[in-house]
């Protein structure tokens, strides 16, 4: 279903003490905590539902209902509570979105998470919009697994729904390897994808609006640990400038063609050869885009508050050279496996370094907790500090050659 969120009337969208309008979110993980945090800093109150007591953004909001999503009078309480709604996260149930916008603004569209929340719709999208993707496979049945095109093979099984952070992948390099992930993964509807001689990945933010306007931050380059997002690089050359344009109109592109509302990324690689394809898109501000808070007069939250509120967009401008490094619970553990404090109080004192941490309650390993942004005037000065910042918390760090 597409659906067109109703105009707001000026005067609600503009927030006075007297009366704020509240932004409900769907999610009350990280990403909705700094969207918390945005929309509050903006006048705005905040409703969040999420099923978890006190969760990253429950403590942050003004209000949190603790429902599941899929619990219908969870999407009541919401409704009754807010002014326009938004989403943290794609595995939303398409219904719930559904039954928003049926008498409030929502967005992004349910159409367009939709077809983020399954590769294949994804990988259908982007060839729509003309932008070119890995060659791959559709697997839903055995027959499927067994008609797999040898040319893809060393190649990666991916879920066709529900995976992030790497979860619901498995790497195969033969027919049979193929059949027995596909089997061990429950034999759910899977994609499977060649596997590409990376030589960079990238990611775009961009926002568009319901009017169409659309705007974007600059590409940044990312670096993976294990299928998780680990470093973001946010600095002139960090991003070949010529492949910079083109990404920027690739996602503008994807987002276009979704009638896109609110804050989407689109993640890319770049091969060996130079040339590129896109990888997969998030319906929402993604890890790598945390850097926008502290090099970026808006930030990518700012811009989905301001998208989902109706109010006017401008285009992000970058102040700071900026290094994202993200802080996974594996340096709660020291060596022996015990847990302890990280020593933040070794990176505190230092300028330019920014913690966030989520106020997550369990710590875990490969766990997101929070992240390090470290901004400078220049590139050279930001990786210095980063490795500095990376060495006293045992937080791995590659400087670019730049
Ligand atoms: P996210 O947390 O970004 O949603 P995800 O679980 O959806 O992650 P992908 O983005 O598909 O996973 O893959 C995670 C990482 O695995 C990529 O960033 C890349 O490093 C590697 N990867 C995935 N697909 C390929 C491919 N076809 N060829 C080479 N490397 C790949
Ligand atoms: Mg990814």
């Amino acid at each position: 279903m597409t659906t067109t969120p109703a105009a707001i009337p000026p005067q609600s969208s503009t927030p006075t003490n007297a009366s704020p309008s509240t932004l409900g979110i769907l999610g009350g993980g990280q990403l909705a905590r700094m969207l918390v945090h945005a929309a509050q800093r903006m006048g705005y109150g905040t409703v969040v539902l999420d099923p978890t007591p006190a969760s990253p953004a429950g403590q942050a909001s003004h209000s949190q209902i603790e429902a599941a999503y899929s619990d219908p009078s969870g999407w009541q309480r919401l409704l009754d509570a807010s002014d326009a709604i938004t989403t943290e996260f794609e595995n939303v149930p398409a219904a719930a979105l559904q039954f928003l916008a049926q008498s409030k603004p929502v967005s992004p569209p349910a159409s367009a998470v939709a077809a983020a929340q399954d590769r294949l719709l994804e990988k259908q999208h982007f060839t729509q919009c003309g932008v070119r993707c890995a060659p791959y496979h559709a697997i839903e049945t055995l027959q499927d697994v067994q008609s797999a095109p040898p040319a893809l093979f060393p190649a990666i099984l991916k879920t066709a729904r529900l995976g992030y952070d790497g979860k619901g992948q498995a790497q195969v390099a033969t027919l049979p390897a193929l059949e027995q992930a596909w089997r061990d993964m429950g034999s759910v509807p899977c994609v499977l994808e060649q596997r590409l001689p990376l030589a960079l990945e990238c990611s775009v933010i961009v926002a568009r609006n319901a009017q169409g306007q659309i705007v974007h931050f600059a590409p940044q380059r990312n670096i993976h640990h294990d299928g998780i997002l680990s470093t973001t690089y946010a600095f002139a050359g960090a991003v070949p400038p010529a492949l910079a344009d083109d990404l920027v109109q690739a996602t503008a592109r994807i987002a276009q063609g979704l009638q896109y509302v609110g804050v989407l990324c689109v993640e890319y690689f770049v091969l060996q050869d130079g040339s590129w394809v896109v990888n997969e898109m998030a319906p929402r501000p993604h890890n790598s885009g945390h850097y926008t808070i502290d090099a970026c007069e808006h930030s990518q939250f700012d811009l989905q508050v301001r998208t989902t509120m109706q109010l006017p967009l401008p285009q992000p401008r970058q102040h700071s050279a900026a290094i994202m490094l993200n802080i996974l619970g594996d340096i709660w553990f020291d060596a022996s496996g015990q847990t302890r404090t990280p020593p933040w109080q070794a990176v505190q004192h230092l300028s330019g370094v920014h913690l966030h941490l989520y106020g997550k309650q369990g710590v875990q390993r490969k766990r997101k907790m929070g992240h390090i942004t470290i901004t400078a005037a220049s590139a050279q000065a930001a990786q210095q500090r980063a490795a500095e910042v990376a060495q006293a918390l045992g937080l791995p760090f590659e400087p670019l050659p730049v």
